[in-house]
């Protein structure tokens, strides 16, 4: 059967961890310090039920309130994994924005969408709560997900769900 091809952005305010969930799922490696200015895509396939899926991952340089999305980002993108970091107010308010800019601009509430709430692991600087994200995800009905990209699971657990997402959005029911 031939592989899927389907392109995901990482979208989201700076210093989230973008970057971070992107490298963990391609590289299955934690990197420290990763240069936060430049856009960059990564491949990987991905078997989810017997289908295989070419990803392409778009990690986005980052938005904040005033961001004006490039085209690219609503043309050609398949699907969205929206993070803040449950450390960060002021991520958890710009994602609300970036996603009602997505929605303007695709002029459809049918947008494959995860809610990702990242640096889990930070339980101390926790600002935002567990239920805040799922309010906020069962609002914009799509699923939410708190992750830490210091651990591998939870963050290939996010591209099964926006791949999952992605084919509700088609049609096309859960793979099998
Ligand atoms: P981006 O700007 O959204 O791409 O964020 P980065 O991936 O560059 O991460 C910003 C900083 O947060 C870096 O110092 C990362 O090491 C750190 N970071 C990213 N994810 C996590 C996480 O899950 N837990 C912790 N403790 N730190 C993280
Ligand atoms: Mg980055």
């Amino acid at each position: 059967m031939a592989a899927k091809q389907k392109r995901i952005a990482l979208m989201g305010f700076r210093s989230v961890g973008k970057s971070s969930v992107t490298i963990q799922f391609i590289e299955k490696q934690f990197v420290d310090s990763y240069d936060p200015t430049i856009e960059n895509t990564f491949h990987k396939n991905l078997k989810i039920k017997g289908q295989e899926y070419a990803l392409e991952v778009v990690d986005t340089a980052g938005q904040d309130e005033y961001s004006i999305l490039p085209q690219s980002y609503y043309i050609s993108v398949d699907g969205y994994v929206l993070v803040y970091s449950v450390n960060s107010r002021k991520s958890f308010d710009v994602i609300k924005i970036v996603y009602d800019k997505l929605l303007d601009m695709k002029g459809s509430s049918n947008i494959p969408v995860v809610l990702v709430g990242n640096k889990n692991d930070l339980q101390n600087d926790r600002v935002v709560s567990v239920d805040e994200g799922k309010k906020l995800a069962s609002e914009w009905n799509v699923k939410f997900l708190e992750t830490s990209a210091k651990e591998y699971q939870t963050v290939n657990e996010v591209f099964i769900q926006i791949v999952s997402a992605i084919e509700r959005a088609e049609g096309g029911g859960t793979p099998e």
